[in-house]
């Protein structure tokens, strides 16, 4: 069953119009403006590297995120897979947190399609991870072991921004060990405004980010890959083998580049905006909130188990979606304002005076 849909009797969730939906930041939806630079896009073969809008896309980012170059994919998934696959041969290893994206939601693909281990590390509910937990990890040069090729680390993590300093210790002492690094970013943008710092110096120690445009910043479809150019080479047959080689891709690309150029400040509103969700609901007796100083976009919600379900349909009804409260989790975003924000603690707050 996937966790974002719902199994109860109400009508489906497209039936209705303009729901307040907190399942993720992947649900936004295009404005008008981003809409506008389809139409104006300046379409090629994107096969033949001939796609003025992609072009443009990978050559803005890879400056914004200071490094030589980037490349666009259909999912940060994809992105993701490539990397490891650039980084890693079959019968290589990665090293990736136990509760990370690449470890838990992405089918796995680099053991299935890669042939490569993933080892999965120990870490904190923070996300962050133990330095030694990490070291101890990485194989010595015998034949019984895989070989350890490859360290990925994500930021923001479960919307927290991992401390920067923690994160620079891991990918040096990696980095001494031989290994490679990748940083899962796909919310980097929320990481930088919450944090203040660059996004260069973010990523600048890492071999390989990737960024997702389809959450937080609006865009409705596509990640980058960004790193040196050797890898980025390497990295466009790998795309293509997995499919993710688009021909007049600019329609989706000219989007991102509008997302990247407007939307990244907006971030901090979804992070006020949560933190503004995450007050309103603490003062509910029955309901344990969680959102520490590093959060950003996202609360999380422990609501006691009888009240789960019926508590998902009575949001429900008021058109507020929420992916399920087993997990807690509402992720504000661009489609969310100030306003809903006071009208969905109202209706939490309504629902607990009915008891
Ligand atoms: C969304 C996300 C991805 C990529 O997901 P896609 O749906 O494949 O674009 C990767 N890592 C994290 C942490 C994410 O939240």
């Amino acid at each position: 069953m996937n966790q974002y849909k719902r199994n109860t009797n109400n009508p489906e969730i497209r039936e209705l119009e303009n729901p307040i939906d907190f399942r993720s930041d992947t649900v936004t939806l295009p404005s008008k403006e981003m809409l506008q630079c389809i139409e104006n896009a300046k379409l090629g073969d994107d096969v033949y590297e001939e796609d003025k809008e992609v072009i443009e896309l990978q050559e803005y980012a890879a400056e914004l995120l200071g490094k030589e170059a980037s490349l666009f994919f259909p999912s940060g998934t994809q992105s993701n897979l490539t990397a490891i696959l650039v980084h890693c041969q079959r019968g290589d290893e990665v090293l990736i947190g136990r509760d990370y994206h690449t470890n838990l939601y992405e089918a796995r693909g680099a053991s299935v399609l890669g042939g490569v281990g993933i080892c999965p590390i120990d870490m904190s509910e923070s996300g962050s991870m133990n330095l030694n937990d990490m070291l101890s990890q990485i194989k010595d040069d015998d034949p019984h072991y895989a070989v350890t090729k490859l360290l990925c680390l994500e930021n923001t993590f479960s919307g927290k921004v991992q401390p920067q300093d923690e994160l620079e210790t891991l990918v040096l002492e990696a980095h001494r060990r031989g290994l490679k690094v990748h940083l899962d970013g796909a919310r980097l943008f929320n990481a930088h405004i919450h944090s203040g710092l660059s996004l260069s110096a973010l990523v600048g120690s890492f071999d390989s980010v990737s960024i997702c445009l389809s959450k937080g910043l609006g865009a409705p479809v596509g990640s980058l890959l960004v790193s040196d150019q050797t890898i980025i080479n390497k990295a466009i047959r790998l795309r293509k083998m997995l499919g993710g080689g688009m021909r007049q891709v600019g329609v989706i690309a000219s989007c991102g580049m509008y997302a990247l150029k407007n939307n990244i400040g907006r971030l901090q509103h979804d992070h006020d905006n949560a933190k503004l969700l995450a007050t309103g609901l603490s003062k509910i007796a029955e309901l344990k909130v969680e959102y520490g100083e590093s959060q950003t976009n996202m609360v999380f919600v422990n609501c006691p188990k009888e009240h789960r379900l019926p508590l998902e349909n009575f949001l429900f009804d008021r058109k507020i979606l929420i992916a399920s409260l087993d997990r807690g989790r509402l992720v504000c975003h661009l489609g969310v304002s100030e306003k809903d924000i006071r009208f969905v603690v109202d209706v939490f707050e309504d629902y607990f005076r009915k008891q």
